[in-house]
């Protein structure tokens, strides 16, 4: 069986729940009850540095940074 992170949305708990799907909207917090909870999903790396290819895609014209410069 699957396990989902969840996030309560009303007392910012953080659990896990092993459920099935079908079950899944039934999932209700282990702390307060409450059934506004939002799943989280795996933090997908978006790739925080902009920018990074270097050359001359360089927008401040002398970052330093990059060989563009
Ligand atoms: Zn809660």
């Amino acid at each position: 069986m699957p396990a989902y992170d969840f996030r309560c949305k009303k007392c910012d708990k953080n659990f896990t729940v092993q459920v099935s799907i079908k079950d899944k909207a039934k999932v209700a917090c282990p702390e307060c009850c409450s059934g506004d909870i939002q799943q989280k999903f795996n933090r997908v790396n978006l790739g925080g540095i902009s920018g990074g290819s270097a050359g001359s895609s360089c927008s401040s014209g002398s970052c330093g940074s990059c060989s563009g410069c």
